[in-house]
């Protein structure tokens, strides 16, 4: 069995250290165990990537010394596949159509008790229309201009077990899934979780190497496999990079991105060197301190 591995990143903005880092990880884990890393990019949120993100992103990858088989896949060039595994799942009877608004979830958990923040809107679905009658979906479905397909937790597993996966040592991890999670939308079709899942298999991936952010993703993605009669992948999550303060670099926050070190003079060998050899996960350097990062990892073989 050939080992194929992914970096999968989303072109929601430039790339920052933090995914350089990622990208790094998932590279020498590639080389050390003579796998093969492909690229691919996820831009199938149209709301959020851009064209032009996904361009600097393939610069910035390269810059840091990366590469990977050709073709790229992109996943906005491949919705028909993720649509044929949504219509699956509907046949299957594992999905239904929820309507709901993020208001009208918060104002439910009100309702039924809770004092919910924000969030808890994205991952306390309380169940509201699981139970809705398949004709009054359907009516809801063609006069509604919105609504989110979720999978209907306790019925998938029900049908296939309780998901399961296997980390690098090949030792079984279960995790709870909190709710009903939403894996297709009106407006961008399939989410995050079902295109990497049917991407996962379709390029073969034996192992994915990803932040430890997405971990409480891998029994999501573990039950959907398991439905759609995908083989599971071995999943190896690495700690994320952080900053002095301890968070996690986000485009969020606006860290440092690889362009700027670029722009900087930063020498890409050193820069490597340094996150996956000398920096323990930390990326110490604050907004302006581009004289400190040059003096670490500036150019000395400037000719
Ligand atoms: N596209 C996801 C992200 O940028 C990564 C997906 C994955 O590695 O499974 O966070």
């Amino acid at each position: 069995m050939p080992c194929i591995t992914r970096f999968a990143p989303s072109p929601t903005g430039l790339l920052h250290v933090g995914n350089g880092y990622a990208a790094l990880r998932c590279k020498q884990w590639a080389e050390q165990h003579r796998a093969t890393m492909l690229l691919r990019i996820e831009d199938i949120d149209h709301t959020r990537c851009q064209p032009h993100f996904a361009d600097a992103m393939l610069e910035d990858l390269q810059w840091l010394g990366l590469s990977w088989p050709e073709p790229v896949r992109k996943q906005s060039e491949h919705l028909a596949d993720y649509q044929h595994a949504l219509t699956r799942l509907r046949q299957m009877g594992v999905i239904y159509p929820c309507f709901c608004t993020r208001k009208s979830i918060q104002l439910e958990l009100l309702r039924m008790g809770g004092a919910p923040h924000r969030e808890d809107a994205a991952s306390h679905y309380p169940g509201t229309c699981r139970h809705i009658p398949v004709t009054e979906q359907e009516r809801r479905m063609a006069t509604e201009s919105s609504f989110a397909w979720r999978l209907d937790i306790n019925r998938a597993t029900a049908m296939v077990g309780e998901p399961v996966w296997f980390d690098e040592q090949g030792t079984p991890q279960r995790d709870t899934i909190p709710h009903d999670v939403v894996i297709g939308r009106k407006d961008i079709g399939v989410s995050y979780h079902l295109a990497v899942v049917v991407d996962d298999a379709l390029q073969g991936i034996s192992h994915v190497i990803r932040g430890e952010d997405l971990k409480e993703s891998t029994a999501i993605h573990r039950l959907l496999q398991q439905l759609l009669g995908y083989p599971s992948p071995l999943y190896i999550h690495h700690p994320l990079l952080k900053n002095s303060a301890g968070e996690r670099l986000a485009k969020r926050i606006g860290s440092t991105t690889l362009s700027s070190l670029r722009n900087m003079g930063v020498c890409p060998q050193r820069l490597r060197h340094y996150l996956l050899d000398g920096c323990d996960q930390l990326w110490p350097f604050n907004e302006g301190e581009d004289a400190a990062i040059i003096a670490m990892l500036g150019t000395p073989d400037k000719r």
